[in-house]
């Protein structure tokens, strides 16, 4: 079987391995992790060394704090505002998809937000240019979507905000491409696409914007808080903090982001040249910025979704239905997905095809 889920998606089977083989007696210890004190050498060890692979693989500089939080990316939507508006009152915001949306719902809370740009307008099939982007000098942040997950809409650069704090929203496209992390005032991302289970937060922040939060904060939503207890103000997420070790550990076996990325890029080009060589399908994004982990398309007459759907999960390819919001179908293909998986894809796509055609 093969889960092209977008969220929470598939794990690479040897962590799984590995998880279910740690699950009653990690390492002889007599216990499993869920039931470990946060605070025994045994966790600290599990969480320091989780840390350090991630450093490693995302090559994060030293002045970067890198925090283990809980309440998913949504929760950093309302988080930022309350941490980086550091006493201004106006933050920038591109809009690309229903995820850019989300926060700057958010962020209106607290602050006035200018749209530097949005694709509204051509129903989020693109990113905007950097020639585009209607930035105020003035703003606290720019924050923007790398990769918006339900459109299937990736960036194809990383905007310059001419010293305004960068702030992305990684939770799809995490650790599948190197990035040049101190571009970055802040990058976060909801584990359950590329680094493991939901629930688990990652925030990358640069160290000199800790502190300094708006007025009535609360404590638990304080980066600084955060950032000076390791991420252990309270119990963190301790079973999902050793489960993304477990992951950062398999994608360091694999090669790290830059092994990674490339049979991304080949899986990526192979779904989206079957998809435009084959008339019964269509992707409606334009070309650089289609997104190497989530790919939407839909059915020349989509009368057939349902029929699409259930034959597909016959033949062991589950979650291929679009998000509620947008329907037709998405293949979401992160790190953990093998490539074998996409070949089994773009077979059954065939088969479909010429029986429906
Ligand atoms: N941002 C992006 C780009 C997403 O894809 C998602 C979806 O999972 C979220 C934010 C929301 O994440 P969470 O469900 O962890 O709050």
């Amino acid at each position: 079987l093969y889960n092209f889920c977008a969220g929470p998606a598939a794990l690479p089977v040897p962590v799984l391995a590995q998880a279910q083989a740690d699950l009653l007696n990690w390492q002889n210890k007599g216990l499993s992790v869920m039931e470990m004190s946060h605070r025994s050498p045994e966790f600290v060890g599990i969480a320091k060394k989780a840390e350090q692979d991630l450093r490693d693989l995302m090559v994060i500089p030293d002045n970067y704090s890198v925090l283990f939080m809980q309440g998913g990316a949504s929760s950093q939507f309302t988080m930022i505002p309350m941490n980086l508006l550091r006493g201004k009152k106006t933050a920038d915001y591109i809009n690309t998809g229903q995820w850019s949306k989300k926060a700057i719902a958010e962020a209106k809370r607290f602050c006035t937000v200018n749209v530097a740009a949005s694709t509204e307008g051509n129903h989020f099939t693109s990113a905007p240019s950097q020639e585009e982007l209607n930035l105020n000098p003035e703003a606290a942040y720019v924050h923007y979507t790398p990769n918006e997950t339900i459109g299937g809409v990736q960036f194809d650069y990383i905007p310059e905000t001419n010293g305004v704090p960068l702030v992305a929203d990684y939770s799809s496209a995490i650790l599948s491409e190197e990035i040049d992390v101190s571009r970055f005032a802040m990058i976060y991302a909801g584990a359950q696409k590329n680094i493991g289970p939901a629930g688990l937060c990652i925030v990358i922040i640069r160290d000199d914007l800790l502190g300094d939060v708006v007025e009535g904060t609360p404590t638990m939503f304080d980066y600084k808080v955060m950032a000076d207890n390791d991420s252990m103000y309270n119990t963190p997420p301790s079973y999902g903090w050793y489960l993304a070790g477990l992951v950062f550990a398999w994608l360091k076996e694999q090669g790290g982001v830059k092994a990674i990325a490339e049979v991304n890029q080949r899986k990526a080009k192979k779904l989206y040249s079957f998809i435009d060589t084959n008339p019964f399908y269509a992707n409606p994004v334009a070309i650089n910025n289609r997104s190497s982990m989530n790919v939407p398309f839909t059915l020349v007459n989509s009368d057939l979704d349902k029929a699409f759907l259930a034959a597909s999960e016959k033949a062991g390819l589950l979650n291929l239905a679009g998000h509620r919001s947008v329907g037709g179908m998405r293949a979401s293909i992160y790190n953990a997905v093998e490539e074998k998986a996409v070949d089994a894809l773009i077979a059954f796509m065939d088969e479909f095809a010429k029986e429906n055609g």
